[in-house]
């Protein structure tokens, strides 16, 4: 695509033009160095200032977020963010303390304190690192500290599975094989949540650990879990719990309360901080009592007297990054909880419900819908009516949403539904950005069947148009040459 609009900025502007002026240099000019090291051709773009400042708001307006629209991608929590966060996050008394003067940082570890408090009171498990920098990280934290804790129990030669239900994501086997684990993969129920009789064959004593998402990725409350718990301990396994998805639950149920040992939090996703690009991000870990000496450093203890100071737990599994993690997420969490407070919180989640049931009432005819019946924070369609009755893909489905103004939902996951098409709204949707999302879908699903062609090649209005996938992986074009047609 080459429309005008579309050229790089080594393709616009003239030589000689340039963005500001100075001064002339009055001094006495420093030598240059040898000859030899310098270049003579070195091409960088020449534009006046109206035109660089032109060619990035250009650039920022082909970006979609969730402060330009719907970003209803599932399993990823897009919600809007309070700026004010923002702004609290940017303090001057946060951002200027260096993290190894602990005086200057007293401030900082004093929120981050409380944040470890909060976060083990609305868990249930009130022992917290925040160091993890990740979901993923913190997942790896908590079967670190497994591993670790039947190290101790002089277990780990004989428990070497894990065991992760097939709905789960990728992170969680993973994780599991990261640590040095074998992976059994269990089978979903017809009612999504697990299959009860394979669990009951598979926990036994090799068992290190069973990987639980609640809610799960299709939605879904994992039935009977309180049991599943019990199972898991009677078999002498620790039950660790991915808890990405706690948008749905906040204020609600507690992990600890259910029998969970350890759990990581997203506070990505769950507490505030926009996370599109695929970071910052910071995945907390929380876990009992028992698995308190394992958890990742630093933590912050109050020290005798007062103040705040970095402790290493005593067995700790070690450290993960820098300092104290980061500290930009775990603010703008801090920030978003205080503000809500519990009430606030439980009215989120209950709002991030309604919307994923409203979307879901307003769409279920049009859409299959393999796992049934009303959800929690995400609802999971299927577009195999369409792939089989109109050879329309969910890929194509996809694509045509952006035509529709809407960044599409996430597809193909989870991997149990066919043609998945896994949409979160998010609390922060309002009734009338819901309604317009449904509408969408419904007359998508409309063209799907009259108009097949029209998704086929979709998107049609975005500055780009359907790619070869596959082939931009394989071959990127990732730099600029003279007369690239971008
Ligand atoms: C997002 C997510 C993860 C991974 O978290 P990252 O911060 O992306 O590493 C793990 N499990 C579930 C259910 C998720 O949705």
């Amino acid at each position: 695509m080459s429309a005008g609009g579309a050229r790089l900025a080594f393709d616009r502007g003239a030589a000689g033009r340039r963005a500001a002026d100075v001064p002339r240099f009055a001094g006495t000019p420093a030598p240059l160095p040898d000859a030899r090291l310098l270049r003579d051709e070195l091409r960088l773009p020449e534009l006046s200032q109206p035109e660089l400042v032109r060619y990035y708001t250009e650039l920022s307006q082909r970006n979609y977020g969730v402060d330009s629209g719907t970003y209803p991608l599932g399993s990823c929590t897009m919600k809007y963010n309070p700026k004010l966060n923002e702004l609290i996050a940017g303090l001057a008394g946060f951002t200027d303390a260096h993290p190894q003067a602990p005086e200057e940082a007293q401030g900082t570890l004093r929120v981050l304190h409380e944040l470890q408090a909060a976060l083990g009171e609305l868990t249930g498990l009130p022992a917290v690192s925040l160091a993890p920098a990740a979901g993923a990280q913190g997942e790896l934290a908590g079967v670190l500290m497994i591993k670790r804790a039947l190290e101790e129990r002089g277990e780990l030669a004989q428990r070497r599975r894990v065991l992760v239900p097939d709905s789960a994501h990728g992170t969680n086997p993973a994780t599991a094989a990261m640590c040095g684990f074998t992976v059994t993969q269990l089978p979903t129920g017809a009612d999504g949540s697990l299959d009860r009789v394979v669990l009951a064959r598979n926990l036994d004593g090799s068992v290190a650990a069973l990987m639980v998402t609640a809610p799960n990725t299709l939605g879904l409350w994992e039935r009977g879990i309180e049991e599943v718990a019990a199972q898991a301990h009677a078999a002498g396994a620790y039950l660790y719990g991915d808890g990405a998805n706690l948008n749905a639950i906040l204020g609600r149920m507690r992990f600890g309360d259910l029998g969970f040992d350890v759990v990581h939090l997203n506070l990505h996703k769950s507490f505030s901080t926009p996370h599109g690009g695929g970071g910052p991000g910071a995945g907390p870990v929380c876990a009992t009592p028992e698995l308190a000496p394992y958890l990742p450093a630093p933590i912050v203890g109050a020290r005798a007297g007062d103040g705040f100071e970095l402790v290493r737990p005593e067995r700790s599994i070690g450290r993960l990054q820098q300092f104290h993690g980061n500290a930009g997420v775990l603010l703008r969490a801090y920030a978003y909880m205080r503000a809500l407070g519990l009430d606030g919180l439980r009215a989120a989640s209950g709002l991030a419900v309604l919307n994923a049931n409203y979307l879901r009432a307003l769409v279920r005819e049009h859409y299959d819908l393999p796992y049934g019946g009303p959800v929690l924070h995400e609802v999971v369609f299927s577009g195999s009516r369409q792939r089989r009755a109109h050879g329309v893909r969910t890929y194509d489905i996809a694509k045509r949403l952006i035509d529709y103004g809407f960044h599409p939902p996430t597809v193909y996951f989870p991997l149990i539904v066919e043609e998945a098409l896994m949409i979160e709204p998010t609390e922060t949707e309002t009734r009338e950005s819901v309604e317009a999302l449904a509408a969408a879908l419904v007359a998508i699903a409309r063209e799907a069947a009259e108009e097949p062609e029209l998704l086929h090649d979709a998107p049609r209005s975005a500055p780009i148009g359907r790619l070869d996938e596959a082939e931009a992986a394989r071959r990127p074009v990732l730099r600029w040459s003279p007369g690239l047609d971008p």
